[in-house]
Parts: structure tokens; C-alpha cells; sequence
């Protein structure tokens, strides 16, 4: 009730979406900036070198159809530590504040996220972007106290910023401070590179029925990318029962797999 109290008396959300397209709603997009050219040659050499007298830098020639057969066994039988030779580097953007800190917490990973300091969260629109979870997109009532809020927010940010410049002479001290008001659904953009093992490990994690939506749209969209570069690996990856061919969460379990 509360916050009924505090959004500004122009709101009027019939005029918010009569907008259409210049709702601060930013979709997501995940593109693979960086991937290797010839993936089966790394792996087959990593593989090779293990059982090879010869010297794996020397093959000019290699069997790709062998080289597959070689990889899957491998891989298989769960000797993967061949796979962390393939780096892959994607860019994402599109997604919220929440879904960047639990990718985050992937360790075997790096990241360079978009700063909240040094780049001033409004757009050219003077709004800052943001993720409507689907949840409160198909709820006529959430979406409008969803927006109400977002809208509240905003104002409420720039108004600070402006305060605080009264102070502040610097941009990124102002921005660094007013930020604290943004929330979890200000959208974020970041880089990130992962290894083919790291990436495994978040596929059966992410992709888990378990995880939470946003992070299993972004966790598709990178296996699909990855699927293009080397099917022959990441055909193989998936949820973590994909794997083990059962579901170890127990009672939480979404059912699609037996938990034993
Ligand atoms: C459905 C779901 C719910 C979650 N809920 C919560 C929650 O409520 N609260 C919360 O805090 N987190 C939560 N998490 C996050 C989770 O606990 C992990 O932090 C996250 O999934 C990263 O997994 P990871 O540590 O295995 O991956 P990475 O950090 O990429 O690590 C990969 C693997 O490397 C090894 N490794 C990495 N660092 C170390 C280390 N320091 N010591 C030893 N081994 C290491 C481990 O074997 C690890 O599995 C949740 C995750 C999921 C998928």
C-alpha cells in the first residue's frame, strides 16, 4: 500500500504502453565473440598426446571422422580435462542485475561487467533499462505496481544524481553512490570467457529446471552457440541428469527423471 503512496501522480500506465518500444524493457542478447577455429584439431591433439610417442604438434593430417569417435569415448568415460583447451568468449546483454550475480558465482570463469560507476545508469531516454521477469509480464496487476515502481526508481536516481552533483564535482563518485538506489532488475551487459569443462559445469547447473529462468534463457542460447562451434562436445552437454541419467535433487526434483 505504501508504495501506491509515493509514485508520482502523472503515472498513468496506459500512457506507459501506448510507448510500446520505448519501454526501458531491454531483450536479451547473447552473441559468441570469440571461439576456437578448429576445436576437433584441439581436442584430437590433446587426446593423442596422451598415448602418443610422437609429437602431436607434427600432424598435418588429421581423420576428423576418427578424431570425433576418439573425443566422444573420451569424454565419456569422464576424462575431461582435454576439453579445458577450448576457450570460448560471449557477450551479453539484455539481462538483469539478478541473473549477473549468479553468473558471477561461476568461478572457473572470467568477467568484465559494465560499471554502474563509471556509466551513468540512465539511457538516451533518461530511463535506465530493465528485465521484467515473465511472471509479472502476464499479471496485469504485478506489471503496473512492477512499473509503477521502476518508474518511481528512476525518478527517484536522477533526482539524487542531481543532488549529489551539487556536492561532487566527478561523475563517477555521483554514480557510484546513487546507484544504490538501482535494483536487481536494472538491466547489466558483461564478457565473459569459459572453458569448455567450466562451461559443462554451468550447463548441467544452469540448465536444470531448478535454476532460475533468466539464467537458463542465457545458459540456452550460449549451448546453442557453443553447438555450432563443436557439436560433438556440447551435443553431449545439458542438465546435470542428462549426465548422470538420474535427478539428484531429491523432493525438489521437477519430475522428468527418476531421483534414484
Ligand atoms: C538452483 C541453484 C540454486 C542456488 N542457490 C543458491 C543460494 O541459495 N545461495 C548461494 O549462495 N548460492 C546458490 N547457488 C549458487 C551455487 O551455490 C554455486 O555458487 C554456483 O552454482 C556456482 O557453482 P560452482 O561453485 O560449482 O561453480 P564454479 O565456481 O565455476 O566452480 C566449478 C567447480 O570448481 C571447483 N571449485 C571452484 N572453486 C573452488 C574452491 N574454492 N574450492 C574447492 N573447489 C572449488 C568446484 O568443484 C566447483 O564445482 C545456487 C545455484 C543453483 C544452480
Amino acid at each position: 500500500m505504501w508504495m501506491i503512496l509515493f509514485v508520482p501522480n502523472s503515472f498513468d500506465l496506459g500512457v506507459i504502453f501506448k510507448r510500446g518500444g520505448n519501454m526501458p524493457e531491454k531483450e536479451l542478447n547473447v552473441k559468441l565473440i570469440q571461439s576456437p577455429d578448429d576445436p576437433i584439431r584441439i581436442l584430437y591433439s590433446a587426446a593423442r598426446q596422451c598415448y602418443s610417442k610422437d609429437f602431436v604438434g607434427d600432424y598435418n593430417d588429421i581423420n576428423y571422422e576418427k578424431a570425433k569417435k576418439l573425443i566422444k569415448s573420451i569424454i565419456k568415460s569422464g576424462h575431461i580435462s582435454i576439453i579445458e583447451h577450448l576457450n570460448y568468449t560471449f557477450a551479453i546483454e539484455g539481462i538483469s542485475r539478478s541473473e549477473s550475480h549468479q553468473h558471477v558465482r561461476h568461478r572457473i570463469a572470467s568477467f568484465s561487467q559494465q560499471s554502474q560507476r563509471y556509466c551513468n545508469a540512465a539511457n538516451n531516454n533518461n530511463e535506465f533499462n530493465y528485465i521484467i521477469p515473465p511472471s509479472i509480464k502476464n499479471n496485469s496487476e504485478a506489471l503496473e505496481v512492477f512499473i509503477k515502481t521502476m518508474m518511481y526508481i528512476n525518478e527517484q536516481y536522477k533526482y539524487l544524481t542531481k543532488i549529489l552533483s551539487r556536492d561532487i564535482d566527478n561523475g563517477e563518485k555521483v554514480n557510484q553512490d546513487a546507484r544504490y538506489v538501482l535494483p536487481n532488475a536494472c538491466e547489466t551487459k558483461f564478457v565473459t570467457t569459459m572453458n569448455a569443462s567450466s562451461l559443462m559445469h554451468f550447463f548441467e547447473l544452469r540448465l536444470c529446471k531448478r535454476a532460475q529462468w533468466e539464467i537458463r534463457s542465457v545458459a540456452k542460447k550460449m549451448l546453442n552457440l557453443c553447438k555450432d562451434n563443436c557439436s560433438v562436445l556440447f551435443d553431449m552437454c545439458g542438465p546435470k541428469c542428462k549426465k548422470l541419467g538420474y535427478c539428484p535433487e531429491g523432493i525438489r526434483s521437477c519430475g522428468m527423471m527418476p531421483t534414484e
